[in-house]
């Protein structure tokens, strides 16, 4: 059975954090909020979520995650050149700009505009943080052990959560 005093599979936990890359703080939950989720369920990076085990409201912890246990590694593979002219003239050719593309079948992918050619854009289908290494610093604020629906879901129910 489930300790109820510490992280472990089967609670959710309330994450204050903040996360660095290259030596910069880029996201925090003094800016979002903390973050809520399921322990064991996959839903924060593997190198985090193995790193809160044990853990109890009000620990705090420093850790560094490498890209494999973060978002990954850059996959040179996942990269394509699209011809300029198949970027309608509303859309910012900018080195950086975010769009969202969709494939032959439908499905929508996220890209960065990593270069613009004359006559080629460069899209990265990468993770914008795969390749990163991830400095997380970490407070539990809360923890509780999940309900039985949530458990059968496989995630949080929160207060605004839209729910089908
Ligand atoms: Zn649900």
């Amino acid at each position: 059975m489930a300790q109820e005093n510490t992280v472990q599979d089967g609670m959710v936990v309330t994450l204050d954090y903040s996360l660095t890359v290259d030596g910069e703080v880029i996201d925090h939950s003094g800016d979002s909020g903390p973050i809520e989720f399921l322990q064991g369920e996959g839903q924060i990076v593997p190198g985090l979520e193995r790193a809160l085990y044990g853990m109890a409201v009000g620990d705090s912890k420093q850790l560094t995650v490498t890209a494999a246990e973060g978002y990954g590694e850059l996959d040179e593979e996942s990269y394509a050149e699209i011809p300029r002219e198949e970027f309608t003239s509303e859309i910012p050719l900018e080195i950086g700009v975010e769009l969202q593309l969709r494939d032959q079948d439908g499905d929508v992918f996220n890209a960065y505009i990593e270069e613009v050619g004359d006559d080629m854009v460069l899209m990265n289908f990468n993770h914008p943080l795969a390749g990163k290494e991830l400095l997380f610093s970490v407070t539990v604020s809360g923890l509780r052990p999940a309900t039985k629906e949530e458990l059968e879901h496989g995630h949080v129910h929160g207060g605004h959560h839209h729910h089908e």
